[in-house]
């Protein structure tokens, strides 16, 4: 008994012992790097900034209120600013308005990257809400507000303002440059960014990078972590959503059935919500983990140096707030549900959407397998509406890519953290899957408590100072992709 009793202990001492050998291991796997000078802002980017955001690119859903007038006052802006950019690029425009333009490098066996933005904004859905308009006036209190200013004219404005600068100064790339700007990105992006991939596919282009939106710096938007962080963009999710009908004899309301199409939809709609698809922590989680885990305090190192044995404790603190729920597992969200015209007449037929966003490693058909075996009920039709999209494939972050976008971050932003992660919404580098493995979704403005909620909605904003740190970043980053080694 006593000999069982102290192999017990001796197990338990050896257990924890384990667990915080682990926890002190877990060390820093930040790159290191020394921050570079600030170099000059050109004259007048301000100007051209709020210029931009001034013309009404606006994707609506509705096809018929496309204004090409302001997306050709817009090309026109862009001819008219960036006129180096036009002269010595090559340029390709799609469909009227999305630009692609190509920057020869010196040393044609480089493989080029590519750098992309989108200058379309989503409508303005409650314009006496805004303190600023949301076109007209441009800086207020070293701040540049409007649509767009964050949503992506800020990353495409900076870009080019960046090439511009780099050929007033007669620099030339050893490794070609592409940027491509599309046109209708809000609406998925079918006339632009597809356009531009399947041309540069059709050229047999093979890109060392493609960067795009997707995350960004963010301040006191992670628990447990106190500092800057450059979140990374590595993967992104799917989508798909299902169509659940229930066609059963209606009639008169004062004598109802046990059961009604109503009734058979909504107790379906309830399992599929209450049964999600399973949590799990995926490559971009585990790259998130390994690098900001060692960056937090005690008691999340020893969590997530250990994090088979605390995988379900983990995954249940993740699940629990609405914004990291999504980044471990398919979110499900019903967004339409219809029945009935009157109040005193059972309807013959309920119908029901519930959208998905799935995570990388699954797909639309385990998506729709899911949901009929937990409705588990002939009476329910179900069926995709449209094409389902997979999730990205995930870009490495053991790369030269990788750590030449890390350090081109960190040499701007001193004292950075910088991190891998999943985005949740799209971006229009999905259609870029076959020019690169190495797909990287950021922009380099901030994201705090205090601003996420413009991003698409009231007082979109970005400070004068961000906007000029993103011209920095662009240009370190096409310095720096000189040295980019591809193996
Ligand atoms: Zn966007």
């Amino acid at each position: 008994m006593k000999k069982s009793l102290l192999a017990i202990l001796i197990a338990a001492i050896l257990f924890v012992g384990y667990l915080l050998y682990n926890a002190f291991s877990y060390s820093s796997t930040q790159l290191q790097v020394e921050p570079v000078e600030k170099t000059p802002i050109p004259d007048g980017a301000i100007e051209r900034f709020t210029e931009s955001i001034s013309i009404k690119t606006i994707s609506y859903q509705e096809e018929e209120h496309f204004d090409s007038i302001q997306f050709q006052l817009f090309n026109d802006f862009l001819h008219r600013s960036y006129p180096q950019v036009h002269e010595q690029c090559e340029h390709n425009i799609f469909n009227g308005y999305s630009h692609l333009f190509r920057w020869d490098g010196q040393d044609a066996n480089l493989q080029p990257i590519i750098l992309m933005a989108h200058h379309d904004v989503v409508p303005i859905a409650s314009l006496p809400l805004w303190t600023v308009h949301p076109f007209e006036e441009g800086v207020k209190n070293d701040t540049i507000y409007g649509r767009g200013a964050m949503d992506d004219k800020c990353s495409m404005i900076s870009i080019l303002e960046a090439v511009e600068q780099m050929m007033n100064e007669g620099y030339t790339p050893k490794r070609t440059i592409y940027l491509a700007f599309g046109h209708d990105e809000e609406l998925f992006g079918p006339r632009g960014a597809l356009e531009i991939a399947r041309y540069l596919e059709e050229k047999g282009v093979k890109a060392a990078m493609v960067l795009d939106e997707g995350l960004a710096r963010t301040e006191r938007m992670i628990p447990n972590l106190d500092k800057e962080t450059a979140l990374i963009g590595i993967a992104e999710k799917g989508g798909v959503s299902l169509e659940m009908i229930v066609n059963m004899a209606g009639g008169h309301s004062s004598m109802p059935a046990p059961e009604t199409s109503i009734d058979v939809l909504s107790a379906a709609v309830s399992k599929v919500k209450k049964n999600p698809l399973e949590a799990s922590i995926t490559p971009a989680l585990h790259g998130f983990l390994d690098k900001l885990g060692p960056e937090m305090d005690f008691k999340s190192k020893l969590a997530f140096s250990n994090r088979s044995i605390f995988k379900s404790m983990i995954l249940g603190t993740l699940g629990s707030s609405n914004s990291t729920n999504a980044l471990i597992r398919t979110t499900t969200s019903p967004t339409i549900f219809n029945a009935g015209i009157k109040e005193n007449v059972i309807p013959t037929s309920s119908r029901a959407v519930i959208n998905f966003r799935i995570l990388p490693g699954e797909t639309p058909d385990d998506v729709l397998a899911h949901v009929i075996k937990v409705v588990d009920d002939p009476r329910v039709d179900i069926k995709v509406i449209g094409a389902g999209r997979n999730p990205s494939p995930v870009s490495p972050i053991d790369n030269k890519a990788y750590e030449t976008l890390e350090r081109s971050i960190k040499e701007i932003f001193p004292n950075i953290l910088t991190s891998p992660n999943l985005v949740v919404g799209g971006t229009d580098s999905r259609h870029f899957s076959s020019i690169s493995p190495n797909i990287y979704r950021f922009v380099p403005f901030r994201i705090t408590p205090e601003n996420q909620a413009c991003f698409h909605g009231i007082d979109e904003r970005v400070p004068v100072e961000e906007f000029e740190d993103a011209i920095r970043f662009y240009r370190r980053l096409i310095i720096n992709s000189n040295e980019l080694d591809l193996n």
